[in-house]
């Protein structure tokens, strides 16, 4: 398999190639959709290419019809691709559970490489250790307590989890909020890329898709900013070239609340029901 790092790829005139990678799990609401029209604006203005991803990976959350749901509401809202679940494209299959492969390729490597080690505890154990607090939003920094296991306990199950060397710092520039800097044990600690339903981690499977999709610039909300961090390490670890990257800020509800689904944020479905323009939605989202 060819593996090449963001930006290298042939993407519209530019070269620009931006993603939406939304998951299945519920209906998108309006902070969703303000972070895709941006993703979306930004690849249009620099002449570039738009590919969907389907995150559908977590089978006890992601259903079909919210695959299809998250089709209609996007093209409602004026979101338009070139490379999809539904439309194909040079680096097919789009649908994250049908790239297993691709995974696991990278997490032999991973393990090869040693950057890996297997890991008993559940996330209980980990949230009961962990000394500091850590924002509601992010997993808690692990504590190391199976840092020196070789081999997966016989019989049992487990997830493995990156190595993060102690006190490493991760430093990047961002599109919309600057110059980020994220450190070992205060933000971040080592972290799992392969659970124990041996499916992988969320940061592992969209670092793999977004360099082998050759994805240049990487647009999602500025929840995700200390993931981002983590994601770098894979970048690095794997040697690809790591894309640019844009925070857009949160949507956020009378309360100062951000927007989820299972908060039942109002949907697109919902706002598309009540008649709401789709152009009148997109008027005030402005980027940054
Ligand atoms: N599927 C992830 C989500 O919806 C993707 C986040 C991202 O990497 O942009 O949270």
């Amino acid at each position: 398999m060819e593996v090449r790092g963001g930006g290298l790829r042939a993407g519209g005139e530019s070269g620009y190639r931006g993603r939406l990678a939304p998951s299945p799990t519920g209906l998108l609401h309006q902070g969703h959709a303000r972070t895709f029209w941006i993703a979306h604006q930004r690849a249009r203005e620099r002449g570039g290419v738009v590919v969907l991803r389907n995150d559908d990976l977590d089978s006890g959350r992601c259903r079909p019809e919210f695959v299809r749901a998250m089709i209609e509401d996007l093209r409602w809202l004026g979101v338009t691709w070139e490379e999809g679940p539904d439309v194909g494209g040079p680096h097919a299959p789009y649908d994250q559970s049908g790239r297993m492969a691709c995974y696991r390729e990278a997490f032999g490597r991973l393990r090869e490489m040693g950057c890996l080690y297997p890991c008993r505890c559940s996330r209980q154990d980990v949230r009961r250790a962990a000394s500091a607090p850590h924002p509601e939003d992010d997993e808690p920094i692990y504590p190391g307590t199976c840092r020196d296991l070789k081999e997966p306990p016989p019989g049992r199950s487990c997830s493995w989890r990156f190595r993060v060397e102690a006190g490493a710092r991760v430093a990047f520039e961002d599109g919309a909020c600057g110059a980020q800097a994220f450190l070992e044990g205060r933000d971040f600690g080592d972290f799992v890329v392969w659970r124990p339903d041996g499916v992988p981690a969320y940061h592992l499977a969209c670092v793999v898709d977004d360099a082998l999709m050759g994805i240049t610039e990487v647009v999602r909300g500025q929840d995700l900013l200390r993931s981002t961090a983590r994601q770098i390490l894979l970048f690095r670890a794997l040697g690809w070239r790591e894309p640019c990257w844009y925070h857009c800020p949160l949507v956020t509800d009378e309360h100062g609340h951000r927007l989820a689904k299972r908060h039942d944020a109002l949907s697109l479905r919902t706002l598309r029901e009540r008649g709401t323009v789709a152009a009148a939605l997109r008027c005030g989202w402005t980027e940054g």
